[in-house]
């Protein structure tokens, strides 16, 4: 096998296709969990606004298939350098299978780790969301609630952010400490700031998108409601690797990691990733990883 892309998102998959189609072989091992599985539409896709996730990816996975690839649905669980000279990576599978290859990109995306309040898991991404760019004009000029207690830079920053959508938004901290900077631009865009942990949140009947927030003495529905998960990339395959970390993250250079033919792309090195952004960073990689291959093949 040329290339094996280990998780078949939005980047694997769109790296996937570009090899696919530089008639390199390709093997796509992918656990079917896209990050946004839990949401109806994605939104910001050119051309398909509003598409189902799932709809999008099983697209993509023909079109990779219709041009020689092959999927395999399963879980990577561990990426070792392989002893057969013609191949740099071996990579085992849940079944007990290994694939070889001489190169590996890693897709492996992000788990999003929500607040610990009842109720939102059920609601995540059907109600509750995190990103403004995504699904900020579906709840324009409502009155929207935020849940704090994870990330709190991140959840400053869509608070401050939303007001530009949303008519009036109301902060709960649920435990994380507001800055005094913080604070004086909160009041300067109007936000309203609960201090009471959120005891529970509930879908309301109201309407498609209204959420019902409990505090300990309080219970008020909101039009809409955003949270900020804590993202954590999947990236343990590529630690076990040896590749180096910046700040937390995978550190890539035109998404190559620092070990020769291993590749990273998307969220799983990149937390603001959106779809497209994503798929365009499979893409490139695809195309470094198919001109590697042909730089090796004149050696
Ligand atoms: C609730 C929600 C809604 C969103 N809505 C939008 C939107 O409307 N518009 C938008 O542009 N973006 C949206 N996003 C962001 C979007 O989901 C991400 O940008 C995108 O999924 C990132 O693509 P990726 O390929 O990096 O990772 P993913 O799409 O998450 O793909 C990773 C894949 O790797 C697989 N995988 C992981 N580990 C392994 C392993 N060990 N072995 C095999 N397979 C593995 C997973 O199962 C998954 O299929 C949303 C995100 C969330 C959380």
């Amino acid at each position: 096998m040329d290339v094996t892309i280990i998780g078949g998102g939005f980047a694997g998959t769109a790296a996937a296709i570009n090899l696919a189609r530089a008639n390199r072989s390709v093997c796509l091992i992918d656990e079917g969990k896209p990050r946004n599985r839990f949401s109806e539409h994605a939104h910001g896709i050119l051309g398909l606004d509003s598409i189902k996730p799932a709809e999008l990816l099983s697209r993509a996975h023909e079109e990779f298939v219709s041009f020689g690839g092959t999927i395999l649905p399963q879980r990577a669980i561990k990426l070792t350098e392989s002893h057969d000279s013609d191949f740099r990576w071996s990579v085992q599978l849940t079944g007990g299978e290994a694939v070889q290859s001489s190169h590996v990109l890693v897709a492996t995306g992000i788990t999003d780790v929500l607040p610990d309040v009842p109720g939102l898991p059920e609601l995540w991404g059907k109600r509750v969301f995190h990103c403004p760019y995504c699904h900020g004009y579906e709840v324009r000029g409502t009155n929207l609630a935020v849940i704090g207690g994870e990330n709190p830079g991140f959840t400053f920053h869509i608070s401050k952010l939303l007001t530009k959508w949303a008519a009036k938004v109301t902060f709960f901290a649920n435990g994380l400490e507001l800055p005094a900077e913080e604070h004086e631009l909160f009041t300067s865009l109007e936000i309203t700031v609960i201090e009471e942990p959120v005891v529970s949140v509930d879908a309301a009947d109201a309407s498609r998108s209204a959420v019902t927030i409990r505090t300990s003495n309080n219970e008020t529905t909101f039009e809409s409601c955003f949270t900020a998960p804590r993202f954590k990339p999947n990236d343990e395959l590529l630690r076990e690797a040896g590749c180096d970390v910046v700040d937390g993250w995978v550190h890539t250079e035109r998404g190559l990691t620092s070990q020769a033919g291993l590749w990273a792309a998307g969220n799983v090195i990149s937390s603001p990733d959106q779809v497209s952004q994503a798929a365009g960073a499979g893409a490139a990689a695809g195309i470094a990883i198919d001109q590697a291959l042909f730089a090796e093949s004149l050696l």
